[in-house]
């Protein structure tokens, strides 16, 4: 089945919900024509020239980056350098370009889990809880032989998603009564007649943002024309997104060990390491790309050591003061892990949808730092 680049922005929005992204971030769509369609498209950290003429000579149609291409706003387009060459390279391809970043360093599955998973922690949490959201639960009663088709309607507007599942609700059956009145035009019965009806009372929970739309669609499905529900505020956090990752080693080593280990796990050729070389180390927090923010956060919750990328010289005397070794795994290798896990995401999600689509993890970007 042939794929638009708005299937592929629902897609991304599914994995890493724009919603998550900090206020001055600017994630989305940076260039291109929604309604084009995708057949190839190209993942890499960022859409610098040598990944745009990468994706020219294979043909895609798309590039996924997790920087965004846009960042402040553009005076001019001088399309002979920068910023304003790369989006007529873009142009002049028929490519298009989205970006998720913030919200695709906080979601689940994005920089920070894959940055854990290629570190093989265990016991894994959230090092900084930034996001929580709220669920409500919605009740509905329908005559019986209608639920499945509300249901269908609710579950599309995106009520019923639990983690991985979707469609979750409970069914009971009972009787539903009713009188109609003056002026009614009532599906079933007749005027002035009390009314008993084989009725399923069905419930699910729905993430706050999306009740409205899940109610229009229930309201639409549903064959009443007056249509009983019940709104019930919850108390359950049950979706919690933020950033870094704070787990366990599966056996302790010395922080000299554990360096050598990081080097191995992301490919590098050189690390900077902050900290005792004979430490023991147990507890490790991570952060993708630049973590030195997250330093107080992840001695709080007792790192022994914080892997990360872009750490200053006063961020390594804040670590030696927490006594907490760091290890500067550069921008690059704690944020390139995530691109192979994506690609995997993301082709099953087209290949389940039976989009023809083929993605790929850029062979010609680099780390634009090298080791002497
Ligand atoms: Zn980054």
């Amino acid at each position: 089945m042939s794929c638009t680049c708005a299937d592929v922005m629902h897609i991304m929005d599914s994995m890493f919900p724009e919603r998550y992204a900090e206020p001055w971030d600017n994630v989305g769509l940076m260039a291109g024509d929604p309604d084009a369609e995708v057949k190839k498209i190209l993942l890499a950290l960022d859409a610098n020239a040598t990944v745009v003429e990468e994706a020219i000579r294979m043909g895609a149609d798309m590039i996924i980056t997790h920087h965004p291409l846009l960042f402040h706003p553009l005076k001019r387009i001088d399309t002979s350098r920068g910023t304003g060459k790369i989006v007529s390279m873009l142009n002049k391809a028929g490519i298009a370009l989205y970006s998720a970043h913030t919200n695709m360093d906080v979601a689940q599955g994005g920089v920070n889990h894959a940055l854990a998973e290629v570190l093989h922690l265990d016991n894994i949490a959230i090092l900084d809880k930034t996001i929580s959201q709220r669920y409500m639960k919605l009740v509905v009663f329908i005559p019986k032989g209608y639920e499945n088709a509300v249901l269908k309607a609710m579950a599309d507007a995106g009520a019923g998603w639990i983690g991985n599942y979707s469609h979750c609700t409970f069914r009971t059956e009972g009787i539903g009564t009713f009188k109609p009145l003056e002026g009614a035009h009532p599906f079933i019965g007749q005027k002035d007649r009390l009314e008993e009806v084989a009725e399923v009372r069905m419930e699910t929970i729905v993430r706050q943002q999306q009740l409205e739309e899940v109610i229009k669609a229930m309201l639409a499905a549903h064959p009443y024309e007056e249509v009983a529900y019940d709104v019930y505020p919850l108390d359950n956090e049950m979706e919690t997104a933020g950033l870094g990752i704070i787990g366990n080693v599966h056996q302790p080593m010395l922080l000299a060990e554990y360096a050598l280990y990081v080097k191995e796990c992301l490919k590098l050729s050189g690390l900077k390491l902050v900290g005792r070389l004979d430490k023991p180390i147990g507890r490790v927090a991570v952060c993708g790309g630049s973590g030195g923010d997250l330093i107080d956060k992840a001695a709080a919750k007792g790192a022994d050591v914080f892997v990360t990328g872009d750490i200053g010289y006063h961020d390594a005397l804040k670590a030696e003061e927490y006594d907490m070794a760091i290890i500067d795994a550069g921008h690059y290798a704690t944020e390139h892990c995530v691109l192979p896990k994506l690609a995997l995401g993301l082709q099953k999600a087209t290949d389940t949808l039976q989009y023809n689509v083929e993605i790929t993890v850029s062979q010609k970007e680099r780390d634009p730092f090298v080791f002497l």
